[in-house]
């Protein structure tokens, strides 16, 4: 506390203010005078000072000033604390939203770096059995990864059979050129021996002639084989109509005891039905079954071929009392240039099943093969049963 005279002079001052003035403006005196309190805040090298004067009076007369002198310093302190901690709390904050939107934005682009990089990976490495590990949420990003899986599923699948095809066709494409080279490569050989000079002898002439004309009519099999079964595989447009099955087994069955070498054929009365199928490809069908039978049965076998109906298809029996085939081989025979014990075969070129599933399969149908070693053969068509006749037998 401190007093002046209304001049402005210092009278005196309490003991704490030892010798600090507690100042006071010109225009704070002048209030003064004017009998007006005066509230001044004034920086000193202590710090700021709140100052509070007030004019004292007596019978209206100004005698002299009281002033009042309050430190800020505590207050300074405190304000200038606080705003260092909001400089610093605004700081981290800053930093922990920018590193927590990293972190977020991160996360969520992962799925979408890993798909792309699977993606460059596939492209590169032609592997489509890579997959995008995700194990996140099934949001937005979970449902591209999931669905970029699936479609990897199925490029790899359309992939696995595409390298199958491939070489399915590569190895045909081989084993035909080495079918057709051998009766080349023998006619060759027999052609050179007629170029002789001297000549052979007229009777080793024919014999080569003969010899000529057997392999040429090999080759001619071979290639009108190889024609039936492009045809079958490449699913040339089929007619699809009813082909009653009593003329079509009876008529095959003149035809097959013409062919028989001592076998005994047997068909049975075929049911009043009719199969959907092309009726020349289906004959062909049954004609090279007839024929394997007759190929591979001894004289005095049985051989039987016989219709029955299921539910909705037809089936068409060849059963034959052969030598049957071992159950390692059976799962082959259905393969192109695939033939059994060469000892036995009659020299087919090992397509004519191969030949008879194709065409079955391009009309919608089934072959399989029944067969015990020592017992026999049956193998066994399925089409689809002509639907006029299914739906009115079964009224
Ligand atoms: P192939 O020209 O050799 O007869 P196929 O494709 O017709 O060729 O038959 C493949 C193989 O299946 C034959 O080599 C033979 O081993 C076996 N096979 C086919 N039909 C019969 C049958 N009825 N009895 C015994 N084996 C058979």
């Amino acid at each position: 506390m401190q007093t002046r005279r209304p001049d402005g002079e210092i009278l005196d001052r309490t003991a704490n203010l030892e010798r600090f003035d507690l100042p006071l403006s010109p225009a704070g005196l002048t209030a003064i005078r004017q009998g007006r309190t005066r509230v001044e805040v004034a920086s000193t090298e202590n710090g700021r000072l709140l100052i509070y004067s007030l004019p004292v009076r007596r019978d209206g007369q100004i005698l002299g000033v009281l002033q009042l002198g309050r430190s800020l310093s505590d207050y300074d302190q405190a304000q200038g604390t606080l705003g260092r901690i909001l400089f610093a709390g605004g700081l981290v904050a800053l930093a922990t939203a920018f590193a927590s939107g990293w972190l977020l934005a991160g996360m969520a682009l992962r799925p979408i770096h890993q798909i792309t990089r699977t993606a460059r990976a596939i492209g590169r490495l032609r592997d489509f059995s890579q997959r995008v590990p995700y194990a996140g949420p099934s949001d937005e990003i979970g449902e591209l990864a999931r669905t970029f899986n699936a479609m990897l599923e199925e490029l790899q699948a359309a992939y696995v059979q595409l390298e199958h095809a491939f070489q399915a066709q590569r190895r045909f494409v081989a084993d035909a050129s080495h079918e057709l080279r051998t009766p080349l490569t023998t006619m060759r050989g027999n052609l050179e021996l007629l170029r002789r000079e001297p000549p052979i002898p007229p009777e080793d002439q024919r014999e080569v002639l003969e010899d000529l004309i057997t392999e040429s009519d090999r080759m001619i099999r071979l290639v009108n084989d190889l024609l039936a079964l492009a045809r079958a595989e490449a699913g040339q447009a089929l007619r699809r109509e009813p082909v009653p099955l009593r003329p079509l087994l009876s008529e095959l069955g003149r035809q097959v005891r013409r062919l028989a070498r001592g076998q005994i054929i047997e068909t049975p009365e075929a049911p009043e039905a009719s199969a959907l199928a092309d009726p020349d490809l289906l004959k062909q069908v049954l004609l090279i079954l007839i024929d394997n039978a007759i190929r591979y049965t001894p004289p005095g076998g049985r051989i039987t071929l016989q219709a029955r109906i299921e539910e909705m298809s037809i089936a068409l029996d060849v059963q034959d009392t052969g030598p049957g085939i071992p159950s390692e081989i059976l799962p082959h025979i259905f393969e192109r240039f695939f033939r059994g014990d060469p000892a036995r075969t009659g020299g087919g070129a090992g397509l004519g099943l191969s030949i008879a599933r194709a065409l079955v399969e391009a009309m919608g149908g089934t072959i399989e093969v029944q067969s015990q070693v020592g017992v026999g053969s049956t193998f066994t068509i399925r089409l689809p049963r002509s639907p006029d006749e299914a739906t009115s037998s079964a009224k």
